[in-house]
């Protein structure tokens, strides 16, 4: 063990006591030091606190839980400074939102405050994903129009500001859209590795600054799980964009599962690869390459219609199942020779014009042709799973292959025994275990910690489920829901936070409520403007598919919850893939997998509700499916313990109005997106 004595922030002797020494340096900090700055004592904080650092120490995996206002962040920075302090290598802490990395590492954040509060000079810094920064080359060659295309709005400005910018990162720029920063940012086709520019550029600036942190590197999701998966497929002569680290803190736990799927995974645009085949082609190749590259546009057309056959239908969730159908399989068999053929054909052609600027497309063509090989041989995998997704700002489908089980993935990723800590307000099931969690990451051995919120939700929370709520089924729930929902939002003035399942549900019940009240609906504007008018506006309600998380809007403005609908996981791929593995393994996949991802979703939904001590609110489920058997049960478990349950508006009325005379705090924090 190799050990940074100055830099801790106590002294010890040996192993047993550095945890004794690091149990009682944090109960200072938290019992002592931050309270004489004016925060509270919170003993979920501290004993959450406790855990992380035992199991950093450990090196074993935790899945830890800790509902909203518990402060979780000191709460898992305190040990892990002190472990990266330890082992002289940073622990990285990735998050799924880039939100929550300027609140870890910013001029203001919470890295600066532990400093500030706790004399420990912590070294934070954000490690930027490559895609995030500009590439010097690219910045020029726009500037002088190489980038071509189309002209996009606000191109001048952007090239203006990318050759003034001391830094060329992104978030300097927020103006920029995805089509309009694709054209100086750095992408996949850049060839470092010969740049003139190589090891001066901004760039490797932004890069070389990241790799410098001491304690700790602040990062997405995405860019932990690709930059550990991809290590072994670098090209000759580039670094990994993390340094050497001792451990990793995934705040916003619940959302790595996805995030590791896609890294470990293939993934294949049908468009980018007819471009690439398409763009083989110059002036006077030969002939053997025309008739390659003909070949294969015609295997892309033939892939891309058996895709379509095969793809089930859109059901409004974020993704759409691929059926392992055999015509799919053929297609894919014939478009990867067609490749194989084209990419040695274009192998002898980078030989003829070595140097020149026709190979070095070639070989960018090649390099997107290998990633597409990917996909194509892993589909049919029985050990993969395959589905279509449309990202935000993409110009069309992506096909992913990514394996079901993510046990292997860790070991691939991770050196032996590097602690891994999964920190959120969601992770445990209906009966407070780990095991869906833990089963969704390929986690077998993780250790569990959960401690409530530190809000009196008995005192704040009403939950309504009312008497004669609306059975579930048939086509017509929507308009049947849709007065209920009315009444609700007529009992609270407006100030809800409707929730459903899905973008098709919010279609449906867009179709049949017009209030009573100013209804703001996502999708009608960004969803921060959104927010801000939820925020200022206090009697309107917002509808929405999107917000069971990781929006944070405090105060009387949102005074409840409404779920008209209870958000079990439709038909998507990737909970079928669990589904699947819980039969497989003799489970019920309903009491495996649907309930347990249900019961995430609710407590992510209800977790918006009470954000400060003073906020008071309603939770008000509407679906039959509430009250009595195993969903009754899941539901029971995602509501505030101990808060009252009423059947009827009555007692909804008057815990609101007296909640009114309450002094409401509503401009401690404004309206956004947070986490938890
Ligand atoms: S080294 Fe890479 S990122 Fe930097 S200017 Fe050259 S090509 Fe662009």
């Amino acid at each position: 063990m190799s050990i940074a004595w100055t830099r801790l922030p106590f002294r010890f002797e040996d192993e047993a006591d550095y945890t004794r020494r690091l149990q009682a340096w944090i109960g200072e900090a938290f019992y002592e030091r931050l309270p004489a700055a004016g925060y509270q004592v919170r003993e979920e904080q501290i004993y959450f606190a406790y855990r992380v650092a035992a199991a950093l120490h450990s090196g074993r995996p935790i899945l830890a839980e800790a509902g909203s206002g518990t402060g979780k962040t000191f709460a898992y920075l305190l040990p892990a400074i002190c472990h990266a302090r330890l082992h002289g290598r940073p622990v990285v802490v990735a998050t799924a939102t880039p939100a929550l990395q300027q609140q870890l590492a910013g001029p203001d954040g919470d890295a600066a405050a532990l400093s500030r509060l706790l004399d420990l000079e912590v070294d934070a810094r954000v490690a930027l994903a490559p895609e995030d920064v500009v590439c010097d080359l690219r910045v020029e060659g726009a500037g002088r129009g190489l980038a071509g295309g189309r002209r996009i709005a606000g191109r001048t400005a952007l090239l203006r500001w990318a050759a003034s910018s001391a830094t060329g990162v992104r978030s300097e720029h927020p103006g920029a859209s995805d089509d309009l920063w694709r054209l100086v940012a750095w992408n996949g086709d850049c060839r470092c590795d010969t740049c003139p520019r190589r090891g001066y550029c901004r760039l490797t600036r932004a890069r070389e600054h990241g790799r410098g942190a001491a304690d700790l590197v602040v990062c997405s999701h995405d860019l932990v799980l690709q930059d550990t998966l991809g290590r072994d497929r670098l090209p000759p002569g580039r670094l990994p964009v993390l340094p050497p680290f001792s451990g990793v803190v995934f705040d916003e736990g619940h959302r790595v599962a996805i995030a590791a799927q896609r890294a470990a995974g293939s993934s294949l645009a049908v468009g980018a690869v007819l471009e690439a085949v398409r763009g083989v082609a110059a002036q006077g190749v030969r002939l053997r390459l025309i008739r390659c590259i003909e070949t294969a546009e015609e295997a892309v057309q033939a892939f891309a219609a058996a895709l379509a056959a095969a793809s089930e239908p859109d059901s409004g969730g974020p993704r759409r199942g691929v059926r392992p159908e055999a015509a799919l399989a053929a297609a894919a068999r014939v478009l990867r020779t067609a490749l194989d053929r084209l990419q040695d054909e274009m192998a002898v052609e980078e030989g003829l014009h070595e140097e020149t600027a026709y190979a070095q497309r070639l070989s960018t063509y090649a390099t997107r042709m290998d990633a597409a090989q990917a996909a194509l041989t892993g589909l049919g995998d029985p050990a993969r799973v395959a589905w279509l997704e449309k990202q935000e700002g993409a110009a069309e489908e992506v096909l992913w292959v990514v394996p079901r089980d993510l046990g292997p993935i860790w070991r691939r990723a991770m050196p032996p025994r590097t602690p891994l800590a999964f920190s959120s307000a969601t992770l445990a099931g209906p009966d407070g275990s780990f095991a869906y969690a833990a089963a969704s990451l390929g986690l077998r051995d993780a250790l569990g910690a959960r401690v409530g919120v530190p809000f009196r939700l008995a005192r704040q929370v009403v939950c309504y489920l009312p008497r004669d709520a609306v059975a579930a089924d048939g086509a017509d729930f929507w308009s049947r829901v849709a007065p209920r929902v009315a009444e609700v939002l007529a009992a609270t003035g407006g100030r809800a936070l409707v929730l459903v399942p899905d973008a098709g549900a919010l279609r449906e019940l867009r179709a049949c409520l017009d209030g009573p009240g100013r209804l703001l609906w996502e999708g009608d504007a960004a969803p921060e403007a959104l927010l801000r008018e939820f925020a200022s506006d206090v009697g309107s309600s917002l509808v929405a598919s999107n917000f069971w998380e990781g929006i944070d809007v405090p105060g009387a403005t949102l005074s409840a919850v409404v779920i008209p609908r209870l958000p079990l996981p439709g038909p998507d791929p990737v909970v079928e893939a669990r589904r699947q593995a819980a039969a497989a393994a003799g489970q019920d996949p309903a009491a495996a997998v649907d309930i347990p991802d249900m019961t995430l979703r609710l407590k992510q939904g209800v977790g918006r509700l009470i954000r400060l001590e003073s906020d008071r609110g309603v939770v008000a489920v509407l679906d039959a499916r509430a009250s009595g058997g195993a969903l009754g049960a899941a539901v029971e478990a995602a509501l505030p313990a101990g808060a009252r349950r009423v059947r009827t508006l009555g007692p909804v009325r008057r815990f609101l109005e007296a909640g009114a005379e309450a002094p409401v705090r509503a401009a401690e924090r404004g309206a956004g997106r947070g986490s938890g």
